[in-house]
């Protein structure tokens, strides 16, 4: 008789999937046949998630739930993991998607700017990665992929405090990929450019103009196409890419 070990049906939290990047994460995931976790920050939000979550269900046949959890809070970034791994019995991928902006030059911005996009932004992404590294460590598997920005790689006038939580959240996967890839679990980063959803909406026409002449590609890129690199990172074939930082900005940083 052969030896078949057969491989458990995987399950993935998408922090901050209610729209835009996350979202399409979410879908890409169930798509691919993934037990989902959907979040969105509040209570507020909860019904649209929780449709979101009967429309992944019903597409793709995968078990899909909606979470609110403030992910810069401890308590409720533990809550939303345990909460997928009460549901789908592990947590395999986690997605520090969750992420803010309050943009300002530094001489003007206001200390609770830089707090609140610090707090969200790379407090969050520490909080979920803790909640969900430990059930990872234990099932000996795991993907953590976390949403920097090419602004935390690169720097950028008016957005200090948001370049420094996407440089942090780099510094962060760096130092879980260490940790971790002796138990099977991989951590990376993905940096995207300049990609349409409601953060880029506030931009002006003449900041957007300005933009496309520095993106080889001449277009922003989509939620799908971040969405595409994130399941790659996220699937069993990735396993031996652990600790890199991909931008995905259509050859702007070129
Ligand atoms: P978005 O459209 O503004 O969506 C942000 C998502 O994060 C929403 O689902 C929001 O949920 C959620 N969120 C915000 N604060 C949260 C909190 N405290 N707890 C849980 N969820 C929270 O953003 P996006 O453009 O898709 O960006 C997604 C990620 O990619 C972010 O980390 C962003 O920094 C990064 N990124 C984006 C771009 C870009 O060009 N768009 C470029 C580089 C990096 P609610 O609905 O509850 O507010």
């Amino acid at each position: 008789m052969t030896n078949v070990t057969e491989t458990p049906r995987r399950s993935a939290v998408v922090t901050g999937s209610s729209r835009g990047i996350g979202r399409a994460v979410a879908e890409e995931l169930a798509r691919a046949g993934f037990d989902v976790c959907v979040n969105c920050s509040s209570e507020r939000g909860l019904s649209g998630v929780q449709q979101l979550a009967d429309q992944l269900a019903a597409e793709h046949g995968v078990r899909a739930i909606a979470v609110a959890a403030n992910v810069a809070d401890a308590a409720e970034a533990e809550a939303l993991v345990a909460a997928a791994h009460e549901a789908f019995g592990r947590v395999d991928v986690l997605v520090n998607n969750a992420g803010i902006t309050r943009d300002g030059l530094i001489a003007r911005m206001k200390e609770e700017d830089f707090d609140a996009v610090i707090d969200v932004n790379l407090k969050g992404t520490f909080n979920c990665c803790k909640a969900a590294a430990q059930r990872m460590m234990k099932q000996r598997y795991g993907r953590i992929v976390n949403l920097s920005s090419v602004v935390g790689v690169a720097g950028n006038a008016g957005q200090a405090n948001y370049a420094a939580s996407k440089a942090g959240v780099i510094g962060l996967t760096k130092s879980l990929a260490r940790e971790l890839a002796a138990r099977n679990v991989t951590a990376n980063a993905v940096a995207p450019g300049f990609i349409a959803t409601d953060m880029t909406d506030a931009l002006s026409e003449k900041q957007r103009e300005a933009i496309l002449g520095r993106i080889a590609a001449k277009r922003l890129g989509a939620p799908e196409d971040v969405a595409a690199l994130v399941r790659f990172l996220a699937s069993e074939e990735a396993g031996y890419i652990t600790g890199q930082v991909v931008c995905i900005d259509g050859g702007m940083s070129l």
